[in-house]
Order: structure tokens, then sequence, then C-alpha cells
């Protein structure tokens, strides 16, 4: 692999792995198993495998190594996991690490699922959660501790778009020998550093920008070759998980187009925000590109844009349904990085199962719509948008 290619060309052509046919399209295996010549070459695989031999679809499959390691190459990680969803990626890089009495300090702000698993299920197995403001050092610092055994954040949190500072968290936690895993969805491989500014390990749903069409669940680990090959492929390897051939191969053909999509959809969020903040009926707009953010020098520091999700804060939640139900082009649903716009209600959807105290917490106020920027042209998003304001 040509590690000095730009992200856009290894997006293209990292990983390859051709078949005797030279096929110029990655090639489906659509296959559980592999043959071996002989009784002692199946022996020999057992014992070890190389880099293109296969023993079981769990574990390993051509198409999934194309994809672990084209993403890989993108993050500029040593190697890769790929799963079944974005979940079967958070959990299987948690309960990987993790062992009965370990201390892990956690963002608050945290995708629903992601915060079902550092608050009820890692706690189950006695793992010790501390949970922070995600964009407050001193609480970093505060609570991060001799033994502290990772950190777990979202690199922009999901709904409410706040920003933790990659550099300065993993200094705190390798300072005490922690491992930072960082969800990096919002933050999409493309404008992502992670792995540069200090995070061990970068999770990935791949259901979001890098399938980007909406078609198919799916999730990857990145870290490094000891940590991928050596704990998370054991764990997954053990308790199924993976990702199938033919997702492996939608999401490969996403990854060739992402640099496209995700710029063009940063590009119509940008400029959807400047024309939303300031008006009359939005309570607030929550764009991290834009410079009323509060971790906007951060954003740009980090990221060097501010993604293509917004959060805007109608005032209510009868305000929040009558501009949704007015929205022509934006879909009502709850994806986000598709090529289609996307608006969602957190409160009542994606975070319902959290109680009020919570969902004010995180700033998930009754008002909140979290909108996808699709590749639509962005003044037909506006102008929707525009449109559905006038409901209020
Ligand atoms: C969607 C999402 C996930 C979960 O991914 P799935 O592919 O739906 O399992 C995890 N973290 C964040 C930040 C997400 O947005």
């Amino acid at each position: 692999m040509k590690n000095e290619w730009n992200k856009r060309t290894k997006a293209v052509h990292a990983g390859t792995r051709r078949s005797q046919y030279n096929e110029v399209s990655e090639a489906i295996f659509l296959t559980q198993g592999f043959v071996y010549p002989t009784a002692e070459a199946a022996e020999a695989r057992f014992i070890e495998s190389g880099p293109d031999e296969f023993i079981y679809a769990r574990y390993g499959n051509p198409t999934v190594a194309m994809f672990e390691d084209r993403i890989a190459a993108i993050e500029g990680a040593e190697d890769g996991f790929a799963t079944a969803s974005g979940m079967a990626a958070v959990n299987g890089a948690l309960m990987s690490m993790l062992s009965a009495g370990d201390h892990v300090v956690s963002a608050r702000a945290l995708f629903g699922s992601c915060l079902y698993i550092l608050e009820n299920i890692l706690t189950r197995f006695g793992v010790e959660v501390t949970f922070v403001d995600g964009t407050d050092l001193d609480q970093w610092a505060a609570a991060i501790r001799a033994d502290t055994k990772a950190v777990f954040f979202e690199s922009i949190s999901n709904p409410t778009l706040q920003v933790v500072d990659i550099t300065a968290v993993s200094k705190l936690a390798h300072a005490v020998g922690a491992s930072v895993v960082v969800d990096n969805v919002f933050s999409t491989p493309i404008y992502s550093n992670a792995i540069a500014q200090g995070a061990d390990v970068v999770v990935y749903s791949a259901t979001k920008h890098i399938d980007g069409q909406g078609r198919a669940l799916g999730g990857v680990i990145l870290g490094t070759k000891a940590f991928i090959r050596g704990t998370v492929e054991p764990y997954l390897k053990h308790t199924g998980g993976a990702m199938s051939p033919f997702t492996a191969w939608m999401m490969l053909k996403g990854l060739e187009t992402m640099d496209l999509r995700v710029r063009a959809q940063t590009f119509a969020a940008t400029r959807i925000a400047d024309g939303l903040v300031g008006h009359s009926k939005l309570a607030q707009v929550i764009y991290p590109g834009h410079d009323s953010h509060p971790q906007y020098q951060l954003t740009m520091d980090q990221l060097g844009a501010g993604g293509t999700v917004i959060a805007i804060d109608c005032g209510s939640q009868a305000a929040a349904f009558s501009l949704m139900n007015a929205l022509e082009i934006f879909l009502i649903s709850n994806n986000l990085g598709d090529a289609k716009s996307i608006a969602t209600h957190p409160a009542t959807t994606t975070h319902q199962r959290l109680s009020d105290a919570q969902r004010d917490s995180l700033g998930i106020t009754p008002g909140l719509i979290r909108l996808s920027i699709g590749l639509e042209d962005a003044e037909d998003l506006l102008a929707d948008l525009m449109n559905g304001l006038k409901t209020l």
C-alpha cells in the first residue's frame, strides 16, 4: 500500500485484492468457508494463516478484508475489524478490552445505544464508569484516575454536536496509560485525524457516511495491529457480530465516493447553517462549522470542517413537529450521513428511552431537531426549511 497517497486515492484503491481473473470492481466472495488442498494444509492454517489465507467468514473473508484494509488506510490505522453494525463495533471495542474491576471515563453526551452500553451493560460486568461533560477538560482531569483503563467519547456528540478535544483528552488519558476510544461517526473518516491526534481506537458506524446511501448496517473498529488482532479479533471471532461479505462490498463501493459526498454535504450544511442562524423562529442553531458554535475554533483545528449534521431548536415539541411535518424534501427518519436529507426529533425517537432529567442534562430539548444534510441542492434544502419555519 502506498502510504503517501491522500485519503481520496486510498478510498478508491487501498486494500484491493484481485482474484485470478483480475477484475476491476471488487469481487463479492459470498462464501462462509474456504477449502484446504490437504489435511496438513488445514492443520497449518489453523496454527497460523497468512494475509490471504482465510478460515471462516466470522473472522475473515476476502471482501471483508478489502473493506477493513481500505478504511484502515484512509484513517491511518494499522488494522481494522469490520462488524455487523456500528453498535457491534462500539460493544466489541469496549468489551474486548475491559474486565471486571476496570474503570472507564466517558463523555455523557452520547448516542442512546452507546450510553446503554456504558451505563447498563459494562456496569453489569463490574466495570466502573464515570461520566463527565466531554467539553470540560477539568472534568476529564478530575475523573481520570491512576487505574483508569479507557476513556470513551463521541468526537462530535449525537445529537447536540458537542466537540471533544481529542488531543487534550488523549494527553490526560495517556498520562495514566488509559486507552482512548473514539466514536468518530459525526467527524467522518474524511475530516478525521483522530489517530494522529492521540486516539488509540477509532470506531465508525459504516451505516452512516461510509455507505452513505441508506442501504446497509455496518461498523468497523480501527487501531493497532496488536489491538485488532490480539484483543478485538478473539472477542468478535468467538461472539459473532462479523460484517457480511455482501455488506463489505457495498461499503467498499461507498468508500469510493465518500470523499465527494461528505465534502458536498458539508458544503451544503455550512450554507444552510449560515441561512438559519439568527432566524426569529429558532431558539438555537447548532453547527460546529459556524462561528457561533462554542467549539468552532476547536472544530476547525481538529477537523477543518463542521460536518454534515446541523441541530436546530424550535422552542417546543409542537413547533418542532409542525416544522418537520411541513418539510417536503427532508425525510422524517433517523439515519444520518445519507444522500437523502433527514430530519430527526431526538427527544421522541433516538433518545426517547432517557428520562427527562437525562435529556435535560444532555441538552436534548423538546424543540430540538437533528438535520442530516444530504446530496440535494443546498438552496432547495434551505428553501424547504424556510417554508417549514413559516408554519411556526
Ligand atoms: C448510528 C450511530 C451508532 C450506531 O451505529 P449502527 O450502525 O446504527 O449500529 C453509534 N454511534 C454514533 C455516534 C452513531 O451516530
